[in-house]
């Protein structure tokens, strides 16, 4: 504003920076926070395994990870900490440290970290996400993103690398994805370089397409491929073939086969799938076949890449939202599964919900209906009364304001 002075004497004039109005109290930020400092004070099963050797850091609702290189010496200290402070960010290292608490990283005195996965709706490229926008997040998103994980641990994790369920821990991220920790003792000396050929591997990155096909593009000769049963990709590739085959031509067409293909090999599935058991592709005439079968597995193993944060596998130092805390995103727990075999029936709209107790006043602008606890809320156009984790998960979302406890 321009305030006029009166100095000496002459007038003059200058210019200030002054708040248009006194700041709004937001009464939602007080009750999430009160609501995530109750949470902390009351939860049982926060503390990692090896709690002492691991590195946390905290965050903030605008950054997530705002304070780093802190360690806690048990969960007494650990849930003391996050109440107090109503953290609504944390997260903990994959790794094991010596001193885990020193800086810089070299200082800690590394001794191990487990392999993990995050897999994350976001960069699916899911049919709904372009009607609804990658933001919002429905329960098909949640539901494909349990089934990539589903897949990463029952299709590579357990029959390529051999590990087991009880090596595993898996868990909600709280938002939109899952996290898979390998704790197997194998594991946990790999280096960044070994890391990287697990997801090099897993995204089916460095696949040789001769190997697969090895008399693909000899003139005249018989296309001899894999098998369902065969070890590694080459199963991979028959047995995902095979299942897009059975499911109909819209599923050929969504492995880019043009529509006239896609409706010959539906035609003749029997007779195609019973070539690929005995490795024999060529059941079909399918014009400039060496490219076309290229073209399919090139696609297969792209939209695999596409769901695993290969970053977060290949640095053994990275910090991952901590199991069983709060997502200040969302208010759900980053729920830690009892088993991976539960992941089949978990539901993180019901089964991840943190704020069961009481109702609250919202004035909300949603534009999707909301799936939570077996119940659709919205969408939304004004002030409601919602269960408060319907109001806290739209208010952290930016999608309503709070106005009250009830
Ligand atoms: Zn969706």
């Amino acid at each position: 504003m321009l305030l006029k002075l009166f100095i000496g004497a002459t007038w003059i004039y200058i210019y200030v920076d002054m708040p248009t109005s006194p700041t709004v109290k937001d009464p939602g930020l007080d009750i999430v926070n009160r609501l995530i400092s109750d949470y902390y004070r009351n939860c049982a099963g926060i503390a990692p395994d090896r709690i002492v050797e691991r590195e946390f850091g905290v965050g903030n609702f605008d950054v997530k990870i705002s304070k780093r290189h802190m360690s806690f010496g048990n969960e007494r200290i650990l849930k003391e900490y996050l109440s107090n402070n109503a953290v609504p960010y944390v997260s903990s290292s994959s790794a094991y440290y010596r001193f885990p608490e020193k800086r810089p990283m070299e200082r800690k005195g590394w001794i191990g970290s487990e392999l993990v996965f995050d897999l994350d709706v976001t960069d699916m490229n899911l049919q709904c996400q372009s009607k609804h926008g990658r933001q919002w997040i429905c329960p098909t998103c949640l539901d494909k993103v349990r089934d990539e994980t589903i897949k990463l641990i029952y299709d590579f994790l357990i029959p390529d690398f051999g590990f087991s369920e009880e090596e595993m821990q898996v868990n909600f991220s709280g938002n939109r994805g899952y996290h898979v920790h390998v704790k197997d003792k194998d594991v946990i000396m790999l280096d960044a370089a070994a890391r990287k050929q697990i997801t090099d591997y897993i995204a089916g990155i460095g696949i040789d397409f001769g190997d697969i096909f090895p008399t693909a593009g000899m003139r005249g000769e018989k296309l001899v491929g894999p098998r369902p049963e065969d070890k590694g990709w080459r199963g991979k590739i028959a047995r995902s073939f095979i299942k897009s085959l059975n499911e109909g031509i819209n599923a050929l067409i969504g492995l880019g086969i043009d529509r006239p293909t896609a409706a010959r090999l539906w035609k003749n599935r029997a007779l195609v799938q019973m070539g690929i058991a005995n490795g024999n592709w060529d059941m079909v005439y399918i014009k400039s076949k060496a490219s076309f079968w290229r073209n399919i597995l090139d696609r297969q193993a792209v939209s695999q890449s596409d769901r695993i944060d290969s970053n977060v596998t290949n640095d053994p130092t990275h910090l991952l939202r901590l199991a069983n805390s709060i997502h200040g995103g969302s208010g759900l727990i980053a729920k830690k599964l009892h088993s991976a075999k539960d992941l089949h029936d978990f539901d993180p709209m019901k089964d991840a919900i943190a704020f069961r107790k009481g109702f609250v006043r919202i004035s909300a602008k949603t534009d999707n209906p909301l799936h939570m606890n077996g119940q659709r809320f919205g969408p939304y156009g004004g002030e409601i009364k919602v269960p408060t984790y319907v109001g806290t998960y739209l208010y952290l979302k930016g999608m309503a304001k709070i106005t009250n406890f009830i």
